[in-house]
């Protein structure tokens, strides 16, 4: 099923938690909704739910105009990250129970919710486990168990609210990998907010960077980590360095100094560059600045460079540096971006 967001608007009181907001979900894609605390993904997730309504604007489950539509019109799965099991229900019952609890015209037949629910258990991977209670599983198992019971009533998109934000780091690493896997295989439009970059890049389709309630840029992992669209994206995906330049007659200008590199335009902007985009450089234009740490990575080194800014505290960098570069702490460094990104203004 794919979803077309156009224009929404959502206030709480005066405040908009959502500000114009357009986006569409093509059927069968895996979205991740990125962004910091606050920035309105888990808002925008409860529209597209039918859990809350916007103030305006529309959303359409393909030509459905569903704006006004409840959870159960809409039909859709979801799994929040505190999203209980039922405690006194073993598995099997918990994932039947969307479909027992329906009304009698559709309920399912009793022999049809057991295969129902057999067959699910078997898609996320729990056959056997299905007489025991949730109190006897680990929180991966609760949690597919808990993506079985959405699926169970299948849903024509699947929402996911920070779904693994409970488990602990190695366990989310595995329903992470489990969870493309899973979809591939089912092939349902899902929607999944988080706010771990590392989660959005690696299971998503498409990432959608959210920022004080607006959509601030779509786009693959590789668009929002290699194009970022604003200062914001630059920042808030990955390691990054910020300067503020001049363009002047294809030069850029940092502290009134050429930095040997060069862009058209004219003025000021901000220079964003990544750790791993830069070389080291003996030239006199280059940016310069002393070492004040150095950390080995696996393969790598990270030095930490503070340039002088005139009196003010200094700006502070960190690049990449090969393994085995002359690279002493308190020693002078000079260097010089690669590949940069200036935004104007
Ligand atoms: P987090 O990652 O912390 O869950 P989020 O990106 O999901 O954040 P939302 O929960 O969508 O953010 O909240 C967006 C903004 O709307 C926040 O400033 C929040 O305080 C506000 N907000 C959300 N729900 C309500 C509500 N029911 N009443 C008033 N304000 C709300």
């Amino acid at each position: 099923m794919d979803v077309k967001i156009n224009n929404i608007r959502k206030e709480f009181g005066r405040f908009p938690a959502l500000n114009d907001v357009s986006l569409k979900i093509a059927s069968g894609e895996l979205i991740a909704l990125l962004g910091p605390s606050g920035s309105g993904k888990t808002t925008l997730l409860r529209l597209i739910a039918g859990l809350d309504f916007p103030t305006a604007g529309q959303i359409f489950f393909g030509d459905e105009d569903a704006s006004h539509h409840s959870v159960q019109e809409r039909n859709v799965g979801f799994v929040f990250q505190s999203y209980a099991l039922f405690r006194h229900m073993t598995v099997a019952e918990n994932i039947g129970f969307g479909l027992k609890v329906r009304p009698a015209s559709t309920r399912p037949a009793k022999a049809e919710i057991r295969r129902r629910v057999s067959e699910l258990l078997d898609m996320v991977q729990l056959s056997g486990l299905e007489k025991r209670y949730p109190n006897q599983l680990s929180g991966g198992q609760r949690q597919r168990v808990a993506l079985a019971r959405a699926m169970a009533i299948e849903p024509r998109i699947l929402l996911l609210d920070e779904p693994f934000g409970a488990l602990d780091a190695k366990v989310r690493k595995e329903l992470r990998r489990w969870l493309r896997e899973f979809h591939d295989r089912t092939g349902h439009t899902t929607v999944f907010v988080t706010h771990d970059q590392e989660e959005a890049l690696e299971l998503a389709d498409r990432v959608v960077v959210m920022s004080q309630g607006k959509i601030e840029q779509v786009g693959s992992a590789d668009d929002v980590y290699d194009r970022p669209s604003s200062p914001f994206v630059f920042s808030f995906i990955g390691e990054s360095t910020q300067l503020p330049v001049e363009l002047k007659s294809g030069t850029v200008l940092f502290q009134g100094e050429p930095l040997g590199i060069t862009e058209a335009g004219e003025g000021p902007g901000q220079m964003f560059f990544r750790p791993e985009d830069v070389e080291l450089s003996q030239a006199y234009d280059a940016l310069s600045g002393k070492v004040t740490a150095c950390r080995r990575l696996a393969g790598t080194r990270i030095a930490e460079i503070d340039i002088a800014n005139h009196g003010h505290a200094p700006y502070h960098v960190e690049i990449e540096v090969p393994l085995h570069a002359p690279v002493e702490l308190g020693s002078d460094i000079r260097f010089r971006p690669t590949r940069w990104k200036i935004f104007r203004g």
